[in-house]
């Protein structure tokens, strides 16, 4: 398991692109086009070439920052959007060609990996024709690639101590977490999700999008437990792996 390699390109936010090591490729939260923090190479339609073929769609939850593009990008790609029941629903109601939507605690196989869906402390709603729409409960995911590795991408969460069953049922030694605060766990927090999840390597993500999303990742490579490497991305940058 410790030659386990993937490759991670960050398109800024909470948004990135994943490659299993069989070639597998899945679009985590979605948000190109108006992401302020996306490489203009991805924008306009960019994203169609940036991304070629893909495999499998996450969304872990309805807010506009984590979905905005997941509707285009399904329908272009032809790719399955996996996320919780009813933004499943939601997203079939207006086109998605393919979901396959689930609730926590559950796993599905799906484009040669296996998908788990984890709790998130959080909200999950849209805004539609003026009225906030509920979109159920938020989530995460645990992603086991095709040889065992596997990866928690936690989405927007505050600290839970159940992350200690996630690192007792999944073993992951890669965490992407939220730092930005205000509406998320900031670095502190982010540091004690690293101690609970037991990962040797953390992904910070949605920072400095906003101006109240203030927590860096340099902040949170000075709290971080010994022997955990802080991953630090540049939008649009890939960067190789080993899990
Ligand atoms: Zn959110």
């Amino acid at each position: 398991m410790a030659s386990t390699r993937i490759f991670a390109t960050w398109l800024g936010h909470g948004t990135f692109l994943l490659q299993s090591p069989e070639g597998r490729t899945i679009l985590i939260d979605p948000w190109i086009e108006t992401n302020p923090a996306c490489p203009a190479a991805w924008k306009n339609g960019g994203w169609q070439k940036q991304i070629g073929k893909l495999d499998l769609i996450l969304v872990t939850h309805g807010h506009s920052d984590h979905i905005a593009d997941a509707l285009p990008v399904a329908k272009a790609t032809g790719a399955p959007i996996v996320s919780v029941y009813e933004i499943c629903s939601w997203l079939a109601s207006k086109g998605a060609p393919a979901v396959s939507g689930m609730n926590k605690g559950g796993t599905q196989a799906i484009a040669g990996v296996h998908v788990t869906h984890t709790h998130a402390d959080h909200s999950s709603t849209c805004e539609e024709g003026g009225q906030i729409v509920a979109l159920g409960e938020p989530g995460g995911f645990v992603i086991r690639f095709e040889d065992g590795a596997s990866v928690y991408f936690a989405g927007d969460t505050a600290l839970f101590g159940d992350m200690t069953l996630i690192r007792e049922l999944h073993e992951p030694t890669l965490a992407f977490l939220p730092i930005g605060d205000h509406f998320t766990m900031g670095p502190k927090a982010a540091a004690k999700a690293c101690a609970l999840l037991g990962v040797t390597q953390v992904v910070p993500m949605h920072y400095g999008t906003f101006q109240v999303l203030t927590g860096t990742p340099a902040e949170l490579r000075t709290l971080v437990p010994a022997g955990v490497a802080v991953v630090e991305f540049k939008p649009g940058e890939k960067k190789e792996l080993t899990l």
